[in-house]
């Protein structure tokens, strides 16, 4: 089976010769393989074309994907968008009493999928808007049947957490407005630690207060299908695994459903996941339910054995040990101690180093200083004792960025860097961040994870010295925190400058750091840091005032949450071993 998909935002008839028609050797002999409809756009038949693929190299905007699929998918469309659009194969099958967690790459369908097990948008199997009974029918045999046949009466009550928070944020209001039943929230507000913030306004609420308002809001409602769609932005690991804890709770009397790519909070979060596979944009395959650790690790293997199937050419893989030896240490600038001080917040600093060509991983819970100590040594802002002027040059990625740019991203780029359009450029940023198809978009029609790859771009591309980034992790999806980390790292050691990540996903900081500074303290009161510390120490401080441990998954090796109490967790704790195991 062959499917052709075009991408009508890409593909630009008014500024083409339609090279797609002209050079398709089959229109060439007279079959009707490409022709232009209505909208001028073109249509290509899936029957007829050969798949050759010079289409897809001639059209000048790269509008044009030619796949080849398994025979097999043909049964299991679910939804296409229109001829040559976007195809969805199977649906995740929501669970009664249990959280179904659904793991892919942006742009793969998970959110049609979610649409459609909410309603809002009915199936068409492919076709032209089936009725409601062939669509019942066509889940005969499955659990789906069923569910299909309440969604077709409007029998299910969906609540749904948006990906994007920023919505909530232009509702305006105070916060307790977006609860209408006061009394219900008072409790979920505590769980949430949100109780001190419901007389505010929701314009001046901090990103990760917004998470955990709209994360209470969906809670609140009375409905019998959750979706959550991504958690974990702008929290700390405290509040990621409260929130998963009540999520969790809430899946005992309801079906929830869950997209999360921190993999440690999915692995706490979920009972099943389907793993969703294919070519973002063009199709995805939602696969069958595994159990959420065969599930995790098939997937950063990046096969699936039981589809016999292979997602990605490589593993994605974690240090059971803490990295050994350092690198050969060149200092790179040395800082006396310094404080800030805010009307209700004091950060006091000791005297540190950065170290040339080295990643330092900044952890430590949300409102402890964090922003404020990256902030003040990129010389944004003065410490109110003591004084910095460390004489290097500093590139700040800030945490929350802002969206409303009308650019495009090449000319933004460019604006940036002289190195633009060189193969350096090219081999060292863009196509490890994958920037490649989003160089002629707008910056205002961006997706968070899109957005956040370009930001992270942008910071690498200004000369310095020092880079510091603000939770590059939010957003991204699995892969991309693959492939961002691997480029921050060599980024680092090609050009022997030091960079500095505060993030809050701990498989990232892992995979990334040399060296942890560990902030402490009481959040929104005062903070302090303690390091930097060897990773193995740094982790072990860390994560004994956090009181959580990891094991390691027998099999990916990769670090997994132990239950509080737990055997494990009581003896991990008794040998200060709370990360990496013992050298
Ligand atoms: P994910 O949630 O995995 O990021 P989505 O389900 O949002 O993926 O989108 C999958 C693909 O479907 C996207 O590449 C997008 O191009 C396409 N798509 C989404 N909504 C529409 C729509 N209303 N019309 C046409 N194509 C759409
Ligand atoms: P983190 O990055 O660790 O989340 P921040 O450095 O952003 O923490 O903030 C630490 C504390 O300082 C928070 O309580 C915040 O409200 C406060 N704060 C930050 N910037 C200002 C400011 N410009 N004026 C007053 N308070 C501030
Ligand atoms: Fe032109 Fe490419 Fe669109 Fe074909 S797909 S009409 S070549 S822009």
């Amino acid at each position: 089976m062959r499917i052709a998909i075009i991408d009508k935002d890409r593909c630009q008839p008014r500024k083409c010769t339609y090279e797609c028609q002209r050079f398709c050797p089959k229109v060439r002999t007279g079959d009707e393989t490409v022709i232009i409809g209505n909208d001028r756009k073109p249509v290509i038949s899936e029957e007829l074309c050969v798949g050759c693929g010079i289409c897809i190299k001639k059209c000048p905007f790269d509008a044009i994907m030619i796949i080849q699929l398994s025979e097999e998918l043909r049964e299991r469309e679910t939804h296409r968008y229109g001829a040559n659009g976007f195809a969805l194969y199977g649906l995740p099958i929501p669970q009664e009493g249990r959280v179904t967690g659904i793991l892919g790459q942006n742009g793969i369908g998970k959110t049609t999928a979610i649409r459609i097990l909410a309603g809002d948008l009915k199936p068409n199997l492919g076709g032209e808007n089936p009725p409601w009974d062939e669509i019942i029918s066509h889940y005969r045999g499955s659990e789906l049947q069923e569910y299909m046949r309440r969604i077709s009466r409007g029998e299910i009550r969906v609540a749904q957490k948006p990906q994007h928070i920023d919505l909530i944020a232009s509702m305006g209001g105070d916060v307790h407005e977006l609860f209408p039943d006061e009394r219900e929230v008072n409790e979920l507000a505590s769980r949430l630690d949100i109780d001190h913030i419901l007389d505010r306004r929701v314009a001046d609420l901090s990103g990760g207060e917004l998470q955990r308002v709209a994360i209470a809001m969906c809670i609140s409602k009375d409905a019998d299908f959750y979706f959550f769609d991504e958690i974990t932005p702008y929290l700390d690991i405290h509040q990621r695994i409260k929130a998963a804890k009540l999520i969790r709770e809430i899946s005992k009397e309801s079906t929830v459903v869950i997209v999360e790519h921190d993999l440690a909070i999915l692995d706490l979060l979920a009972d099943a996941v389907h793993i969703a596979y294919g070519a973002p944009g063009g199709y995805g395959v939602i696969a069958h339910p595994k159990g959420v650790r065969v599930g995790i690790n098939e997937y950063l293997r990046g096969f699936l054995p039981e589809e016999n199937i292979r997602i990605r050419p490589e593993e994605i893989k974690f240090e059971v040990h803490a990295p050994r030896a350092q690198k050969e240490i060149f200092v790179l600038a040395q800082f006396d101690g310094f404080m800030k001080r805010y009307p209700e917040f004091t950060l006091d600093i000791e005297g540190g180093e950065v170290r040339r060509g080295e990643v330092m991983g900044i952890v430590g819970p949300n409102a402890i200083g964090k922003t404020t100590f990256a902030k003040i040594l990129a010389g944004l802002i003065k410490p109110d004792v003591g004084s910095i002027d460390l004489d290097l040059k500093i590139s700040y990625k800030p945490q929350y960025i802002k969206r409303e740019r009308d650019i495009r991203v090449d000319k933004f780029l460019r604006s940036i860097t002289e190195r633009f359009g060189s193969s350096y450029y090219n081999t060292e940023i863009v196509r490890p961040l994958q920037l490649e198809r989003l160089l002629d978009q707008n910056m205002a029609d961006l997706s968070g994870g899109e957005l956040q790859r370009v930001a992270i771009a942008a910071c690498l591309s200004r000369e310095a010295d020092l880079y510091i980034l603000d939770e590059p992790s939010a957003h991204l999806d699995v892969e991309q925190r693959a492939l961002a980390t691997k480029m921050i790292r060599r980024f680092a050691e090609n050009n022997d400058v030091s960079v500095m990540i505060v993030d809050h996903d701990i498989y990232m900081i892992d995979l990334l750091s040399d060296r942890l500074m560990v902030f402490e303290g009481e959040p929104s009161v005062k903070g302090n840091a303690l390091g930097p510390f060897e990773m193995r120490e740094g982790m072990n401080c860390f994560l004994k005032k956090v009181e959580i441990t990891f094991r390691r998954d027998e099999e990916s090796k990769r670090p997994r949450v132990n239950k509080l109490g737990s055997k494990l967790d009581r003896e991990q704790k008794a040998k200060g071993e709370y990360y990496y195991q013992e050298l």
